[in-house]
């Protein structure tokens, strides 16, 4: 795998950037300077690679702008050792970043090409996402649920509720909601039945897709 100076330079440059607009977690930081995001790309925009910005990847999807990514992955404030669900696994950026974070990732992406891709990737990668499920994230995955941490990479036009039925006790799901624009929304399971609910600025995601294939 193809990672230079010259990339771990432009690394640097945009954690400072992502400092600059506000993101505070060192370790969150820290996971955006070691990735190579480069290698989620591909080779014709390399050259951005590094650039605040999402980019696409194929299927019509993109990879999200690593201020967004820093941003969700700081407001799950996840520890070394939790369960994640992610849902959207894309081009398996911010997967590799909860990994490099200490998780145990379940990652789910709806549409083939991609997922096939990201398996093939995964396994080229020092990353190892506990698994990688072709499947509906509208359904969650209730075959390890209820998991510590959930994270939804796409615009939900409404709360998935199996998703929020899915989360441990004190987890946390951080999911952007809305059609056009969306709202980041944190919930927080308080008990069995009280979940509380927090808003985080509007942000604009590829929609997270119902009945495909
Ligand atoms: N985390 C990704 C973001 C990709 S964009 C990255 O960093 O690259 C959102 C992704 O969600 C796309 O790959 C899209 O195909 C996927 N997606 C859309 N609807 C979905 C659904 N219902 N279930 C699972 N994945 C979905």
């Amino acid at each position: 795998m193809n990672d230079s100076l010259k990339h771990q330079g432009l690394r640097n440059q945009l954690v400072k950037l992502l400092q600059e607009k506000g993101i505070k977690e060192h370790k969150v930081l820290e996971a955006i300077g070691a990735i190579p995001r480069h290698l989620f790309l591909d080779s014709s925009f390399e050259a951005h690679a590094y650039q605040d910005k999402a980019f696409p990847i194929g299927a019509e999807q993109t990879i999200s702008q690593p201020y967004t990514v820093a941003f969700q992955t700081e407001l799950l404030q996840l520890s070394p050792g939790q369960t994640v669900l992610e849902i959207g696994t894309g081009s398996g950026y911010q997967t590799a970043v909860l990994c490099h974070l200490g998780a145990k990732v379940y990652s789910i992406e709806r549409q083939r090409e991609l997922f096939k891709k990201a398996e093939r990737f995964f396994k080229e990668l020092p990353y190892r996402p506990k698994k990688l499920i072709f499947g509906d994230g509208y359904k969650g995955y209730p075959e390890q649920a209820p998991f510590d941490r959930i994270l939804v990479t796409a615009g939900a036009p409404e709360l998935p509720r199996a998703l929020l039925s899915q989360l441990k006790i004190g987890g946390r799901l951080v999911i952007p909601i809305g059609r056009d624009t969306q709202l980041m929304t944190l919930y927080t399971r308080k008990s069995e039945k009280e979940f509380e609910k927090e808003d985080h600025g509007n942000f604009r995601f590829v929609p997270l897709l119902e009945n495909k294939n």
